[in-house]
């Protein structure tokens, strides 16, 4: 199996290297030739802005959303699930539209825009999971076609799945809790 993690800025060390203790094999991605034969791929944290700008000029944005379109899991995290959203409520941002969600960037305004807690996420067992939120987006809205695995406890989704696409607002490669990055492998490998 081979898991691509875009490279282009932002938290992508962190993903390789919980995949490579994994055992799988984990690459950095960064121009569009690199996206073959890849199992599955993460979008990571950072600036979306940022993120997106590179996208678009490393000629990025058509083979990742064919990469979708072929049902090839993608995952973001944070900033990653502002690229994959449908729309951004509250900016222009030209996104990825992989995903039927809109999103709320900076949900948590500044006063606690970074903050962590235990959450229940059924998709991974009982066992509580550590969430890490860092100048976090929120899910918005969801299309009928997607699933929401998480929540806070107001009810304002944090991660959710669409067939073959995962979104998280958290932070799940700051933990030394592998659950979310070993139930991506499954959707990788077809299970
Ligand atoms: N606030 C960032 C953004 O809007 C996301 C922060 C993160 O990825 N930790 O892109």
């Amino acid at each position: 199996m081979k898991i691509g993690v875009l490279a282009l800025q932002g938290a992508f060390i962190e993903h390789v290297a919980i995949f490579r203790e994994l055992g799988v094999n984990a690459v950095p991605v960064r121009l569009p030739h690199e996206l073959k034969g890849l199992d599955g791929m993460v979008i990571p944290g950072g600036e979306s802005t940022s993120i997106m700008n590179l996208i678009h000029s490393f000629g990025l944005q058509l083979p990742i959303r064919k990469l979708a379109a072929r049902g090839v899991p993608l995952w973001g995290t944070c900033a990653g699930m502002i690229c994959l959203a449908r729309e951004v409520t509250d900016s222009g941002l030209k996104t990825l539209a992989v995903m039927d969600i809109t999103v709320k960037r900076n949900a948590f305004g500044r006063q606690i825009d970074s903050f962590e807690m235990d959450l229940d996420i059924p998709v991974l067992g009982k066992k509580p999971y550590h969430v890490v939120f860092i100048r976090a987006p929120v899910i918005h809205t969801i299309g009928t076609s997607v699933n929401i695995l998480a929540a806070l406890p107001d009810g304002v989704p944090v991660a959710a799945r669409q067939d073959s696409i995962l979104a998280t607002s958290f932070h799940p490669e700051l933990t030394e809790d592998y659950r979310f990055h070993k139930y991506f492998l499954k959707m990788a490998s077809g299970k």
